[in-house]
């Protein structure tokens, strides 16, 4: 008798959530929050054909989730984006947008199905809370805020907390390779159950790998192949028995058709452009638009901000604290919107893969450097400390909106590996009565590692 169920049964690999410590609502909130963002500034494809085809595509994934896995207040939305890089995301509790340039390249529909099942499994065994609750208090912060600034199966979430002059963070947020494998075999589970050759999936991530554009090195930077992902996927599909296979391919060939008919779609970065030039003036894109008006001079005396369990700093008394999803930045009044500040210090922390000063801090120059192209190359490397770490202060120019600022990047490395950074700017022209300052404030930091 057991050898007759585990004949039936036992070859579908089981997958088991990971511990998190959140709850399902709190991943609701997360996504909507980060989904709310990513409408406002990414360009939604009105075409209705289309998005109802995706819709469609993606309610007979979330049906075929098995019964242990449905979370009662998740929500399943589907956007498709106009744009043009390979690429999908699904946030927490449900939202999924759908890249144009990802449909355009799909072959088949079992290839959509394979890439949605994927970013569909990242939300039902809650990949994006059960992060964070790995994470030590240090990085909570940012991993939760990378959440909220859309990161999961990102790669908008750079340019959409990103998007011009400075501002940045998200770019460091990959899912772990576990978590990958884990996205990958549930994904073929409900695939099956659905009524795709999950084989399709292995098809569609080989097509990405192959791809050279930059939509390819995206997707893939955010969900990194574990290692014989399509040897994987091939070998789990076998064990599947694929449910009332869909067999009709007359919608995706018609969805193929009007996608052609269309002005081609826009890079994702043309597209973040666009919507800040179109959002126009302080009143309706403001927090978007480069700050102006009068900003006051730094006061001598300087005051003390705790934040949370991460670190200690003080700066000059009349700047504010200016919170976005996964920094915190001390300005003045009038040089800071949302993402964007023209004088001041912004504190941040950032994954990286070199766990060496020199070329963590390196990492985040390129990052910044995808973000600001009128960022120059680094003007030197002074060694310095910061809270009796080994720290390295780098100086940059950059020209934005025809302006030019001086930049500093003062970096350490925690022991846990992450790169904790400030990134100090200040106009060419005054950035000699900041120095001073910047190094004071940087001098003030208390790191509670
Ligand atoms: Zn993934």
């Amino acid at each position: 008798m057991v050898a007759l169920s585990a004949g039936a049964l036992a070859a579908q690999t089981a997958v088991t959530p990971p511990s998190n410590s959140y709850t399902p609502a709190r991943d609701v909130e997360l996504g909507q929050k980060a989904a709310r963002e990513m409408r406002a500034q990414l360009p939604m494809l009105p075409d209705e054909e289309i998005r109802s085809y995706v819709e469609g595509v993606g309610r007979r994934l979330v049906n075929a989730i098995p019964s242990s896995f449905r979370h009662p207040e998740f929500r399943y939305t589907f956007d498709v984006v106009n744009v043009r890089e390979i690429n999908a995301s699904a946030l927490p509790g449900g939202p999924m947008f759908v890249n144009r340039g990802m449909i355009e390249a799909a072959k088949t529909e079992g290839e959509i199905a394979g890439v949605m099942a994927h970013e569909i499994s990242h939300v039902v065994l809650r990949h994006g809370t059960a992060q964070a609750s790995k994470a030590t208090p240090y990085e909570v912060g940012s991993v939760l805020g990378q959440i909220a600034g859309a990161i999961i199966g990102g790669g908008w979430g750079q340019v959409v907390s990103g998007a011009s002059q400075f501002g940045f963070g998200t770019a460091f947020l990959r899912f772990s390779r576990e978590f990958e494998k884990q996205a990958d075999i549930e994904g073929t589970h409900i695939m099956a159950a659905a009524g795709y050759d999950p084989r399709d999936m292995a098809n569609v991530f080989r097509a990405i790998e192959q791809e050279s554009g930059p939509g390819g090195p995206q997707w893939l930077s955010d969900h990194p192949n574990p290692g014989n992902r399509v040897e994987y996927i091939t070998q789990e599909a076998k064990q599947l028995r694929v449910e009332r296979p869909v067999t009709d391919t007359r919608a995706f060939e018609q969805v193929q058709a009007s996608l052609k008919r269309l002005p081609r779609a826009p890079t994702t970065e043309e597209a973040v452009k666009n919507s800040q030039r179109t959002s126009g003036g302080a009143t309706t894109g403001g927090s978007r638009s480069r700050p102006t008006g009068r900003v006051e001079a730094p006061s001598t005396r300087f005051k003390t901000y705790s934040e949370g369990h991460l670190f200690e700093i003080s700066v000059p008394s009349n700047w504010r604290e200016w919170s976005s999803s996964n920094t915190v930045t001390f300005a003045p009044e009038n040089a800071y919107g949302e993402g964007v500040f023209t004088l001041g210090i912004e504190l941040g922390l950032a994954r990286n893969e070199s766990h060496d000063l020199q070329g963590a801090t390196d990492e985040l120059v390129q990052s910044l450097a995808r973000q600001n192209p009128g960022l120059g190359r680094p003007a030197g490397y002074d060694p310095i400390t910061i809270d009796g770490l080994r720290g390295l202060k780098t100086s940059l120019s950059n020209t934005s909106d025809g302006s030019r600022e001086r930049i500093a990047v003062f970096s350490t490395m925690l022991r846990n590996g992450n790169l904790f950074y400030a990134v100090a700017v200040a106009p060419e022209d005054q950035y000699g009565s900041y120095r001073a300052v910047f190094d004071r404030v940087v001098a003030s930091l208390r790191l509670n590692e």
